[in-house]
């Protein structure tokens, strides 16, 4: 497969792109893998290429009922931060954050990972208090955060509307420098080639329908839309869906499913320099490289497997956005979606063991799994290859919601993201 470079640009512009070949293979199913990953979003394609570049293990099947990339990997509003309030998730999140610094490089694909910082605005005495706080801790653990007043929120932000004369004033900011956007779709597509490079089966259309146990009780493969697959290992990493792909193998999970939706305007020149968060007024924004402003929601207050979502929350993002930003008034939006977010009660992720030998689980990211792409994979690699986790995602088992040993972020991601 080519290695992308400038003089490979260069060569292929000369007949118009015509000759760049197909990115990954459409393998179809071997009758066993070492591994099978189900769920091919960005934290599934992530698992295998470091089950394959950092583990030796290449004999992997990644199964996807629909298209790569086309569940919440290629719904989300693309932001990336890891100012989390514990140590356990500023670990996690940091660790991710790490590896976004040269993902394009590592991938050799450009995953337009740009750090034009994330703001994330207080409206309230109780907002200012619990920003301070989470700056306070990331400082203690290096991580980057600080404090804005409001005047230099306006001044990192200058659209930003900082008047009296709203429901909610803004107060003043938390700020993480290094947190920004990258291309969602693109760490999809990344890690699905660099996977396949190394002989990854990704096989799209290809819906896990049971698991099979041996008469001992662990994982020997999965039923699908193409037949059985034996494994000796499986990894479940199916997002809005996880809870449905466990019951198969008996495993009741601690999550809710719910719809979260985003929209997007029409597109305009560049206007917006950062990623604005309120999780009081429900809304954040960015502004795409295309052009348009990427505005994300809250999630629906039921459970759902819809993708659709309430209107009545959008409504209300929207008029979030006029308040904070008068300019966007006259703006026009393009399109509005979906997607099935699995949310646990301290609104963490489970990323380990299960009670199945042979079967692992990666979900719970709730609304804000995308910024932990690269740092999930790679942890759920580690702990599927050794059987045993990665030092940073012990704490994120599934056991916590028995042993009460919660990791509680419902201030830093109840909503936003
Ligand atoms: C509107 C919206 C905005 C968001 N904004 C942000 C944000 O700004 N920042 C952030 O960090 N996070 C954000 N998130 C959350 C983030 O998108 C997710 O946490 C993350 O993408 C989850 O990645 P994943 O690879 O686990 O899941 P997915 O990309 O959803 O992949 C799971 C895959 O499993 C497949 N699957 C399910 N069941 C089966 C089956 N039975 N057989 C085979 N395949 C199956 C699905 O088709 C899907 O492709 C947002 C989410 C939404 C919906």
């Amino acid at each position: 497969m080519t290695r992308f470079s400038f003089w490979d640009l260069a060569l292929k512009a000369l007949n118009g792109h015509q000759d760049w070949g197909h990115q990954w293979r459409k393998p179809d199913p071997k009758p066993e893998y070492d591994v099978i990953i189900i769920g091919a979003g960005g934290h599934g394609l992530a698992t295998a290429y470091y089950l394959a570049t950092e583990h030796g293990i290449t004999n992997i099947a990644v199964l996807e009922k629909g298209w790569l990339g086309g569940g919440n990997t290629g719904r989300n509003t693309t932001i990336v931060r890891s100012n989390y309030l514990w140590e356990e998730s500023e670990a996690l999140y940091d660790h991710a954050m790490d590896l976004w610094q040269d993902l394009s490089q590592e991938l050799n694909y450009n995953v337009m990972y740009s750090a034009r910082g994330v703001m994330m605005l207080a409206h309230t005495v109780h907002d200012i208090q619990v920003f301070k706080r989470h700056v306070h801790a990331n400082r203690l653990a290096g991580v980057q955060n600080e404090w804005l007043s409001a005047e230099e929120a306006k001044e990192f932000c200058p659209p930003l509307n900082i008047g009296r004369n709203i429901r909610y004033p803004v107060l003043g900011a938390a700020l993480q420098r290094k947190g920004g956007v990258a291309r969602h779709d693109a760490v999809a597509w990344g890690y699905a080639r660099g996977a396949d490079r190394r002989g990854v089966d990704i096989i799209q259309n290809c819906a896990v329908t049971g698991i099979r146990r041996h008469p001992d009780g662990s994982v020997a493969g999965v039923e699908t839309s193409r037949g059985f697959i034996g494994a000796k290992k499986v990894g479940v990493v199916a997002a809005g869906h996880t809870s449905v792909v466990m019951d198969m193998a008996g495993v009741r999970m601690p999550l809710e499913s719910n719809p979260l939706q985003a929209l997007v305007s029409e597109p305009v020149k560049p206007c917006f320099p950062c990623v604005v968060m309120s999780n009081t007024v429900h809304a954040y924004i960015s502004q795409s490289d295309k052009g348009e402003l990427v505005i994300g929601a809250g999630t629906d207050q039921y459970v759902s497997y819809s993708q659709t979502g309430g209107l009545q929350i959008t409504t209300h993002t929207v008029d979030a956005i006029c308040e904070l930003f008068p300019m966007f008034r006259r703006m026009r939006m393009l399109r509005n979606w979906g997607g099935i977010v699995d949310v646990t009660p301290d609104r963490s992720p489970i990323i380990g063991k299960t009670p199945v030998p042979g079967l692992y689980v990666n979900c719970g990211w709730g609304t804000g799994g995308f910024k932990a792409t690269p740092g999930s994979g790679h942890v759920f690699a580690h702990t599927i290859a050794r059987d045993e986790p990665h030092p940073v995602n012990a704490p994120f088992t599934l056991d916590r919601f028995r042993t009460g040993r919660l990791i509680d972020e419902a201030a830093a991601a109840a909503v936003a993201h």
